[in-house]
C-alpha cells in the first residue's frame, strides 16, 4: 500500500525493518528499547546519537539546543508565548492556514497578540510577500507555520524580521529542506510526519531565549528545565526518540542529508503538479503556485460525485488516505520524506488515467 496520510505517516522501510528486527533484544543490550531506563548508559547513548545526527544534519550551531518533549505541537502553542512573550510586549502571527490559526488562538490566552498578515481574504491559498508583512519591530518574536498540511502552502524561504526572533513551526516539514538555523530563534516540530512516530516533539531553541521563561511557569513548561536536564527532567518518549534517531540516520547515510532530501522532494511533488496543471481543466490545485508545498499537495475534482469515484478507484490501485481534511475537502497526498518516488510515480499515472477517464 502506498500511504499519502498526513499524518501519522510513512517511515522509511529500511528503519521500520531495523526496529522490527532489534526490538525484542537491542544488539549489545539484550533488553528491548521499550524495557531500559532513561537513566541507563545505554539510552543516554541512543539519545545522544539521535540529537549529534540532527544537529549534523540540520548544521545546528552551538548557539541553539536540541530538546525532546512531549505533548505535541499542540503544547508548543502554549510553551511558546508562556516563555517568550515578554511583558508589555507582543508577538506577531503570520497566519497562512489551519495551523497557524490554531498557534494564534493559543497564544492570545498568553499575551497580547498582532496579527502580521492572515491569509483568509484568499482562503489560505498564497504566502505573504516580505512587503505585505506588518512586523512590529519590538516584538517578543514573529510566528509562523513553515507547511501548513491542511492547505498544502509551504514557506520554502525564510522571512526577513530584524532582531526579532523568528519562531516557526516546522511540524509537517522539518527535514524536508536545509534550513539556516541561525535565523530562527525556535523551531519546533512533533515527529509523526516527517521525522518519527508520535510522541516526541523536537524543540531547537536560542539558548539566549531560554532565559525568558518565568520560573513561576509550571516545570514541565519551562524550556529552561528540559534544557539543563539535558531532555531528562521527566521521563522522555524513549522509543520515539530511538526511533527518530534512526530517520536521521537514514537521512544521512542513504538519502546523503537534507539538500538531497530537499531535491527529491521536488522531484516527488512536481510529478503531481504537473499532472494538475497539464489537467486545468479537471484538477484545481488549492494553492498558488509560487506558494505550493513540497509536502502536502492539496487539489479538487470538478465535483462530489467525481471525488467520491477517485477515492474509490485510488483505494483498488492501493493508493490509501487521500482525502483532504475534514476542513476543506478535496483531495491532499501527502509526499513526505519517506514516500518512496515509486509511490508518487504510481499516483501521478492513476491521476492522468482518471483525469482522461473522466472529463
Ligand atoms: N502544526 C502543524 C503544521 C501540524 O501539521 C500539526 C499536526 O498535524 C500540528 C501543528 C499539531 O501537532 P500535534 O498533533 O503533534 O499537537
Amino acid at each position: 500500500v502506498y500511504n499519502f496520510s498526513a499524518g501519522p505517516a510513512v517511515l522509511p522501510l529500511p528503519v521500520l525493518e531495523q526496529v522490527q528486527r532489534d526490538l525484542i533484544a537491542l544488539p549489545g543490550v539484550g533488553s528491548s528499547i521499550l524495557e531500559i531506563s532513561h537513566r541507563s548508559p545505554e539510552f543516554i547513548d541512543i539519545a545522544n546519537d539521535a540529537k549529534a545526527r540532527i544537529v549534523n544534519l540540520l548544521s545546528i550551531p552551538d548557539t541553539h539546543d536540541v530538546l525532546f518533549l512531549q505533548g505535541g505541537s499542540r503544547l508548543q502553542f502554549s510553551m511558546i508565548p508562556m516563555n517568550l512573550l515578554e511583558e508589555e510586549k507582543s508577538a506577531d502571527y503570520i497566519l497562512t492556514g489551519s495551523w497557524g490559526k490554531s498557534a494564534k488562538a493559543e497564544a492570545v490566552k498568553e499575551g497580547n497578540v498582532q496579527i502580521a498578515w492572515d491569509g483568509a481574504d484568499c482562503k489560505y491559498n498564497r504566502l505573504p510577500k516580505q512587503s505585505e508583512l506588518k512586523l512590529d519591530p519590538s516584538a517578543s518574536y514573529v510566528h509562523l507555520t513553515s507547511n501548513e498540511t491542511i492547505e498544502g502552502v509551504q514557506f520554502l524561504h525564510e522571512i526577513e524580521s530584524g532582531d526579532v526572533p523568528v519562531v516557526v513551526d516546522c511540524s509537517s516539514d522539518i527535514f524536508c529542506r536545509p534550513l539556516p538555523v541561525d535565523q530562527y530563534g525556535v523551531i519546533y516540530a512533533c515527529a509523526q510526519k516527517n521525522a518519527g512516530p508520535a510522541g516526541v516533539t523536537m524543540v531547537i531553541i536560542r539558548k539566549d531565549l531560554l532565559a525568558r521563561g518565568d520560573a513561576e511557569l509550571p516545570g514541565y513548561l519551562l524550556y529552561r528545565n528540559h534544557a539543563e536536564a539535558d531532555s531528562m527532567w521527566n521521563t522522555p518518549p524513549t522509543f520515539a526518540i530511538y526511533v527518530m534517531g534512526l530517520v536521521a540516520k537514514w537521512l544521512q547515510e542513504e538519502i546523503g542529508g537534507l539538500a538531497a532530501m530537499e531535491k527529491l522532494n521536488r522531484e516527488k511533488s512536481s510529478l503531481l503538479y504537473d499532472v494538475i496543471d497539464s489537467n486545468a481543466d479537471f484538477y484545481v490545485g488549492h494553492a498558488e503556485t509560487d506558494s505550493r508545498s513540497i509536502m502536502n499537495v492539496t487539489f479538487r475534482l470538478p465535483n462530489a460525485d467525481v471525488e467520491k469515484k477517485f477515492f474509490k478507484s485510488a483505494e483498488e490501485l492501493n493508493l490509501t488516505n487521500l482525502k483532504g481534511h475534514r476542513s476543506v475537502g478535496g483531495v491532499r497526498a501527502s509526499v513526505y520524506n519517506a514516500m518512496p518516488i515509486a509511490g508518487v510515480r504510481a499516483l501521478a499515472d492513476f491521476m492522468q488515467q482518471f483525469a482522461a477517464d473522466n472529463k
